[in-house]
């Protein structure tokens, strides 16, 4: 049975990424040995990191002044390297989740960490407005979409200070005017490659600021300098990440990868509000997420909560349950999950509707 892969992270790549990384395991650009086993220093594997640069800085319109790096650790990582390098005094966090309360969470054994404001008070179900970002701060942290919670800052926003955003659950979703950010990261493991590789793009100027020595290791300094490559970089991801961000390219690039996100979304949030069996997590249709979609059965409805799991199971949907602090189901629809699951899935809750 052909399976509608809904998880969150590590979750659904494009079909052609994923085969092609087969292939270069197997026999690596005619190489005649494996991507897995062949030197990251080799010409054949150095053509791949400039060119899964050159793609991010095509595909998202990066002007000059930044550099794209592709490091281990994960998102999390990021969590403290990000107040090492950036933190002098004093940072701004908003607080919409709990990717962004761990990231706050690190900023404070640095320095001055604020919450500029949170959405804690009502479960984390909205995107906080008129808050104002202090004009003093090193850098104003934010998560532009809340993988759990199902909410997303869809906009670029303004900031008197450096922005800096955590990005692994959007980027590539859309338009990104990265002209507005000192910063943006992300784990490659929601819309990008398998897990193992952590994107930066970096502008060069807000670094070298702070006073403290930092380790070489989480010196952004460092991989510029030697290209991401100072120590062995997570080869195989970086692989995918290129088949993937080809794929992208190929399709149209981000903003035709916006329009199919946009009409995947609307589809589903417009069953969620017709189907009288289910109700979004997220009040207000313009602070939901385009990429995680989050709901719940109907309070009348709510004993049913399993068996719609089960039943959706049984028609291949994988991956729906939501996360323990939310319940009820969340369909994840990165870049790379096709219409036609989406469409399955409301087939689906067309079909159990009509039994209840
Ligand atoms: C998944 C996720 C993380 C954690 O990423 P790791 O690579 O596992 O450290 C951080 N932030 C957001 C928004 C995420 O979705």
């Amino acid at each position: 049975m052909k399976k509608h892969n809904f998880f969150a992270g590590p979750s659904v790549l494009p079909d052609v990424a994923i085969q092609n990384s087969i292939k270069a395991i197997d026999n690596f650009s005619d190489t005649g040995i494996s991507l897995l086993s062949i030197s990251h220093r080799s010409k054949e594997f150095q053509a791949v990191m400039d060119e899964a640069q050159a793609l991010f800085k095509k595909l998202l319109d990066i002007p000059e002044g930044y550099h794209v790096l592709f490091l281990g650790g994960g998102a999390s990582t990021q969590f403290y390297m990000v107040p090492f390098n950036l933190l002098e005094k004093k940072a701004g966090y908003l607080v919409t989740g709990e990717w962004a309360g761990k990231a706050f969470k690190e900023a404070k054994i640095f320095g001055e960490a604020i919450e500029v404001a949170s959405s804690k008070d009502r479960n984390f179900n909205y995107i906080p407005q008129g808050y104002v970002i202090p004009s003093d701060a090193d850098y104003f942290h934010i998560t532009t979409n809340n993988t759990i919670y199902g909410t997303e800052i869809k906009e670029d926003i303004d900031s008197p200070v450096t922005l800096v955003a955590d990005m692994s659950s959007d980027i590539f979703s859309r338009p990104v005017d990265v002209s507005k950010y000192g910063l943006i990261y992300g784990g490659a493991q929601k819309n990008l490659a398998p897990s193992g590789v952590t994107f930066v793009i970096v502008r060069e100027d807000i670094l070298g600021k702070v006073s403290r020595p930092i380790p070489t290791m989480i010196n952004y300094n460092t991989h510029i300098t030697k290209g991401s490559m100072f120590n062995t970089p997570p080869v195989l991801p970086i692989f995918t990440a290129l088949e993937t961000l080809r794929w992208l390219d190929n399709l149209g690039g981000v903003s035709q990868m916006q329009k199919i996100n946009n009409e995947k979304a609307t589809l589903l949030y417009d069953e969620i509000e017709r189907n009288k069996l289910f109700m979004p997590t997220v009040p207000d249709a313009k602070d939901r997420s385009i990429m995680n979609i989050c709901f719940v059965m109907n309070e009348n409805y709510a004993e049913l909560n399993d068996t719609f799991l089960k039943f959706a199971s049984e028609r291949g949907m994988v991956g729906l349950k939501g996360h323990r602090s939310v319940g009820g189901f969340r369909a994840s629809t990165y870049n790379a999950l096709p219409k036609e699951s989406v469409e399955a899935l409301v087939s689906c809750m067309k079909d159990f509707e009509a039994m209840h």
